[in-house]
């Protein structure tokens, strides 16, 4: 079972000087109406805890308007990088693309529909500070559908803390924040984001979560069904088999 206490703690963190400089990333797939208070969301939270901030918002081939947006957007605005891709290839290769751009020594990831809260960003921040490499939302109070959404993802957690051995609530959850060495190399694909914590303990990463807030939707819909959760199965093959036979592939056969 789980522990009772919010967080876990993989590995001792050991305090570190504050964070200078930090990018956001942000997937954006058919969000035109969220894109203008997401940013300017961010950029609010952000100034007033006075850091060195770039908000990277990744397009991910959107057909409802979101390119214009956010093109228009980024030219008005110096605390904004409009990334856009040609195609939509989905979340996490959208990620990795914002994380190609990403200039700070701290990257926080949140989605693009304002169901992650910005005004979790410093708390995040400041766990980082404690001397964690990895910081994960844990989204306690999660509005979205119980059966769909909610019951899946608890199997889901359940299934992926014990192969991976890293126990989180809520790997699903996009706000995370990580120390920028950690992702630099990291080839992310399929669904392979939500494992980003278990691929960094596997690099010895010092991982944490807390918990943060989530809003139900406000505008659009979902791009996701039960299909992600098969999808999310498949990929944890993946870091069963980078977990067991990275350094030792041909054991595989023995
Ligand atoms: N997203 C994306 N490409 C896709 C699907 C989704 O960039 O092919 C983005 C989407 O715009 C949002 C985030 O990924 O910012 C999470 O998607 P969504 O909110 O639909 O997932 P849910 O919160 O329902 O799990
Ligand atoms: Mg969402």
């Amino acid at each position: 079972m789980y522990p009772i206490t919010p967080s876990i703690s993989v590995n001792e963190p050991n305090p570190q000087a504050a964070i200078q400089t930090l990018s956001v990333v942000v997937p954006i797939y058919n969000e035109v109406d969220s894109i203008p208070h997401l940013v300017e969301s961010i950029a609010t939270i952000l100034r007033s805890y006075q850091i060195n901030y770039e908000i990277i918002c990744v397009d991910d081939g959107s057909k409802d308007g979101s390119t214009e947006v956010l093109t228009n957007l980024a030219k008005n605005r110096d605390d904004l990088k409009a990334v856009i891709l040609r195609r939509n290839y989905g979340q996490t290769p959208a990620m990795a693309a914002g994380f190609n751009y990403a200039t700070g020594q701290v990257i926080v990831t949140l989605d693009g529909d304002l169901q992650n809260d910005p005004n979790d960003i410093p708390l995040l921040l400041a766990k980082l500070e404690e001397g964690y490499d990895l910081v994960s939302g844990w989204r306690k109070n999660r509005q979205d559908d119980r059966v769909k959404r909610l019951l899946p993802s608890k199997i889901a957690n359940w299934i992926i803390g014990k192969v991976t051995g890293v126990k989180l609530h809520d790997y699903g959850c996009s706000l995370k924040a990580y120390r920028a060495e950690l992702v630099a190399d990291m080839n992310l694909y399929g669904e392979l984001h939500r494992f980003l914590p278990a691929l960094a303990f596997i690099e010895g990463a010092k991982i944490t979560e807390i918990p943060v807030n989530h809003h139900a939707r406000r505008f659009g819909q979902s791009k996701y069904g039960l299909g992600r959760t098969i999808r999310v199965i498949m990929d944890l093959f993946t870091v069963f088999f980078m977990k067991k036979f990275l350094t030792r592939p041909m054991h595989i056969f023995g």
